[in-house]
């Protein structure tokens, strides 16, 4: 498939690593870029820009196909020193990198006198159309169904997609639900130039986090998501367990402060449950595309797989129709 997205980024298939924090790590960018598509590592996975200096150059040790760097521009619990993690990627000569959270304009002169293509994650039409005003060379536009911060005003793909198409020139990603050829095909016919995902990536056998984590999305369906944060307007979907129905319940309560919720909600908590397998000891990021999981193959197994199911369903079943 040739899309303007892999034109744009010089991949073979149109199918992004979604930047998912704690898992976006150099060994799973790698396997991505390998089969085709763009890996992703992120940048605050690391806990320094030095160490993010080091990942780069394990991922270029792993591949030498295109991959990108995320940063993630939201609300933290500590201070992020943003500029230094833009300096490394300037000076490791990264190619893409994809912004998320908030408007990436302070951080586009670096950016774009370093010659990088920013695509900007975003959840509405007109963050949009920002970003594209700031020079950025695509979007991913981010539905209600997705992974972590769908934003504050829900909107799923089926109006988002068709939105953007109609008001942007530049490129589109589509981001949130995606797993399987289905999605690609109706990404692509939506508008899109690509697809991006995040929760479907985390079920394979090269993501670097324990077992049960995996065997949990594979046992999900598409109603094991909760929103948290919703009341302090940064609305995350999460895995639905325990630490999830405590967050929720005190925040129904209302007047709960991120002080009080920050213990539950810490993404160094979160972490651990990559680590230990302990899938209710934090919170941890996964999206209403579980349902679609049912298996845990290689990476290039399910890139090869979507791409070849997105082929035949539009060359056999939708050209069949006709
Ligand atoms: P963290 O431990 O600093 O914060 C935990 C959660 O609390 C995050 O969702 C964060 O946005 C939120 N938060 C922190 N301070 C807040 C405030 N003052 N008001 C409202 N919400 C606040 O986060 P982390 O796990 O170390 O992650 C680092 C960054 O990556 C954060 O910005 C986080 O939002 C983001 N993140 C993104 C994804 C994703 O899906 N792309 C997943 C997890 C985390």
């Amino acid at each position: 498939m040739k899309t303007r997205i892999t034109e744009l980024l010089g991949i073979e298939h149109p199918v992004i690593e979604g930047g998912m924090q704690w898992v976006g790590k150099a060994g799973l960018a790698a396997a991505v870029s390998e089969a085709g598509g763009l890996g992703m590592i992120t940048a605050l996975t690391q806990p320094t820009p030095e160490a993010l200096v080091e990942e780069i150059a394990t991922v270029r040790n792993l591949t030498d196909k295109p991959f990108g760097v995320n940063l993630t521009l939201l609300p933290t619990l500590k201070p992020i020193s943003y500029d230094a993690y833009v300096q490394v990627m300037v000076d490791a000569g990264i190619t893409t990198v994809e912004t998320a959270g908030r408007s990436p304009e302070a951080f586009m002169p670096a950016f774009l006198d370093a010659g990088i293509k920013v695509i900007h994650k975003c959840t509405s039409v007109r963050h949009a159309l920002k970003a594209e005003k700031l020079g950025c060379a695509a979007v991913s536009v981010d539905g209600f169904e997705c992974a972590g911060h769908p934003g504050e005003d829900d909107i799923p793909a089926l109006v988002l997609l068709p939105l953007a198409a109609d008001a942007l020139s530049i490129p589109i990603i589509a981001s949130g639900g995606y797993g399987d050829g289905r999605g690609l095909a109706a990404a692509l016919a939506l508008g899109a130039d690509a697809i991006n995902m995040g929760t479907r990536f985390l079920a394979t056998q090269e993501a670097a986090i324990h077992d049960n984590v995996k065997q949990a999305l594979v046992d999900a369906d598409e109603r094991q998501t909760a929103l948290i944060l919703r009341t302090l307007h940064n609305t995350a979907r999460i895995y639905k367990n325990k630490v999830a129905d405590e967050v929720v319940a005190l925040e129904q309560k209302g007047g709960v402060t991120i002080e009080e919720l920050a213990p539950l909600v810490s993404g160094k908590r979160g972490a651990s449950v990559y680590e230990t397998g302990d899938i209710h000891g934090g919170v941890w990021t996964a999206g209403m595309v579980a349902g679609l999981i049912h298996d845990i193959p290689t990476v290039k197994e399910l890139v090869h797989r979507i791409v070849a199911d997105a082929e035949s369903l539009i060359r056999e079943r939708l050209s069949g129709l006709l």
